[in-house]
C-alpha cells in the first residue's frame, strides 16, 4: 500500500529519527544511496551539488547506545565515565527538567525527565507535546542532591510523541561551566 509520498530533509535539517536514509543527488553526478545517520545530526550538503541533495527516511532503527537496554542505568558496561566527556559527549543522565515556554502566557511549565545531555543539548520526556509554535524555551536543570542547577536557552529539534530534542543556543561561559557542574555531579551519583 503506497501513501502519500515520503517527506524529504535538506541538507542543513536536523536527521529526526536514526535509521538508513535516502541520499538523492541533483544532478544525478551519482546514484541515489543509502546512509546511516544519527538522530540530531545536521544533515549534511553534499561536495558537488551543495544543498541540491536530499533524503528521505528509509528505515528507522535506533542506536544501539541511545536504547534504553544497553543504555540504562543497570548496563553492564563502564558508564558515566567523566574523563570521556570529549569524545562521548552524550550521557544517558535522567535528571528532573523543567522547560518552561518563551511566551509568558497560561500554562507556561512542562516538567520531565532527561533522557541524554550533553553540552549541546538534551533529550527527555515530557509530561506533555510542545508543538512547533513553542520551539524557544528555557530549561532549568537541577540535580537530586547538592542541588546544582542552572538554567539554559533552548530550541526544540525533534518531537516523536513526548520524546523532545533541544539543542542549547547561544551559552554564556558561566551557563556553560553550570552545565558542566550538573553534568559532573549527576554523573557520579546513583
Ligand atoms: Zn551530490
Amino acid at each position: 500500500m503506497r501513501s502519500e509520498t515520503p517527506r524529504k530533509f535538506r541538507p542543513g535539517e536536523l536527521a529526526p529519527v536514526t535509521g538508513i536514509y535516502l541520499v538523492r543527488h541533483n544532478p544525478p553526478h551519482r546514484a541515489g544511496h543509502e546512509a546511516v545517520i544519527v538522530r540530531g545530526e545536521t544533515l549534511p550538503p553534499c561536495r558537488t551539488c551543495k544543498s541540491q541533495i536530499s533524503y528521505e527516511i528509509l528505515r528507522v532503527a535506533s542506536h544501539i547506545t541511545h536504547d534504553w537496554d544497553f543504555s540504562g542505568p543497570s548496563a553492564s558496561a563502564p558508564q558515566r565515565d567523566f574523563a570521556n566527556v570529549r569524545r562521548a559527549p552524550r550521557f544517558n543522565l535522567h535528571l528532573p527538567v523543567v522547560v518552561q515556554l518563551a511566551r509568558a502566557s497560561g500554562k507556561g511549565i512542562l516538567q520531565g525527565v532527561t533522557q541524554n545531555l550533553s553540552e549541546c543539548g538534551l533529550g527527555a520526556v515530557l509530561e506533555g507535546k510542545l508543538g512547533q509554535f513553542q520551539k524557544n524555551v528555557s530549561i532549568t536543570l537541577k540535580t537530586a542532591h547538592n542541588g546544582n542547577s542552572c538554567v539554559l536557552q533552548a530550541h526544540l529539534c525533534y518531537r516523536n510523541g513526548l520524546h523532545h530534542g533541544f539543542e542549547f543556543s547561544r551559552m554564556s561561559s558561566e551557563q556553560k561551566k553550570a552545565l558542566r557542574s550538573v553534568m559532573q555531579e549527576a554523573a557520579g551519583e546513583k
